[in-house]
């Protein structure tokens, strides 16, 4: 690990001066990811600035008829919030779909929707990697890729001529996934003041630049996150599919909401995790949903719109149509046609 230097954080405003004066200086909280990547020189802090002690640690009504969850929450203290449990099933579902008890308790709000591609050749310092040193060149597309994008990799020229895909890595969060079908909205700080980022637009597809995870600018601190007041807790469903039990990154992941008037769909929305570099969501293929009966025939249209364009690279080549699979089965399990165990 190299070597680097320390500051504790007072202020919000604070933690945005370090960050603005130092501009190798990373802020580090729960430190579940950014630990492992420094251990492995993926990232290299010259300085870390702890922004623990800040006032980002409550759960908050807001006067949309939301909750804010602030920045500094822990992941299993937001899973097992009596509200969170009770308006916003989906997202306790997911949240406690992912990791470990320990890193639950140790990981926070902000830090998931920061966390890293998992991809093996990213903390693998041997190998090329666009997203760690861009221009290197990409391991996963010829090697092994089992875990990798099946969704948004594509590339094209001015003249729309496609060209190879620069990364073909996912994010590795569960919770975020459940935040992008619920539509959240992420509340930022910087040394330019305060703005709000809308879910679908905090984080980023590769495109020519991997080395980019995400709409934040070097000096900006996520501080909280709302949720708008509809939480579909009365349809939804977050179905992981993996290759163990449990403590295991999704191959495919289905976070699925659904209003209904009788049999009829009023409202829908599906996120997918596991297949993209954010989480992947397509407002048209919802669209075919509304107005339908919930039938195998209606989910099967949404889940064929979904993944309209799905390219796989070999060994996850699989996971077109596992998550079309995956995504029949959650509309179904959220519209209460199916068992959820
Ligand atoms: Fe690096 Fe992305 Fe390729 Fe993985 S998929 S090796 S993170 S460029």
């Amino acid at each position: 690990m190299n070597s680097f230097t320390y500051t504790r954080a007072d202020s919000v405003e604070h933690a945005v001066d370090e960050r603005v004066a130092e501009t190798g200086a990373r802020f580090i909280a729960g430190g579940t990811n950014l630990l492992d990547l420094m251990k492995e020189t993926v990232e290299k802090p010259s300085r870390l600035i702890d922004i623990t002690r800040l006032p980002m640690t409550s759960i908050t009504e807001t006067i949309e008829g939301g909750l804010r969850l602030g920045a500094l929450v822990t992941n299993a203290d937001t899973a097992y919030n009596k509200r969170v449990q009770e308006r916003y099933p989906l997202l306790s579902q997911a949240i406690l779909a992912g990791a470990s008890p320990q890193l639950r308790n140790m990981a926070t709000n902000g830090g998931n929707l920061m966390q890293r591609t998992r991809c093996y050749y990213f903390y693998d310092a041997a190998t090329p990697c666009n997203k760690r040193q861009p221009g290197s060149g990409c391991s996963a597309i010829e090697g092994f890729n089992r875990i990798h994008a099946i969704l948004g990799t594509h590339l094209f020229d001015q003249e729309g001529r496609a060209l190879e895909p620069q990364c073909i890595a996912t994010h590795p969060s569960d919770m975020c996934v459940a935040l992008a079908a619920l539509e959240a909205v992420v509340q930022v700080t910087g040394k330019y003041g305060e703005r709000t980022i809308p879910f679908a637009e905090f984080h980023r597809l590769p495109g020519n630049t991997p080395h980019i995870d995400n709409a934040l600018e070097p000096d900006e601190l996520i501080t909280a996150i709302d949720l708008p007041p509809n939480g579909f807790a009365d349809n939804h469903m977050y179905l992981k599919l993996r290759d163990r039990a449990s403590y295991a990154f999704a191959l495919v992941s289905v976070a699925a909401g659904l209003e209904l008037d009788g049999d009829t769909i009023t409202n829908a929305r599906i996120a997918l995790g596991g297949v993209a570099h954010k989480p992947w969501r397509k407002p048209e293929a919802e669209a075919l949903l509304v107005g339908k009966p919930t039938t195998q025939e209606s989910f099967q249209a949404a889940a064929d719109a979904l993944l309209a364009g799905a390219q796989g690279y070999g060994a996850n080549t699989f996971k077109i149509e596992l998550a079309k699979r995956a995504i029949v089965r959650a509309l179904g399990q959220a519209a209460k046609l199916e068992p959820t165990e």
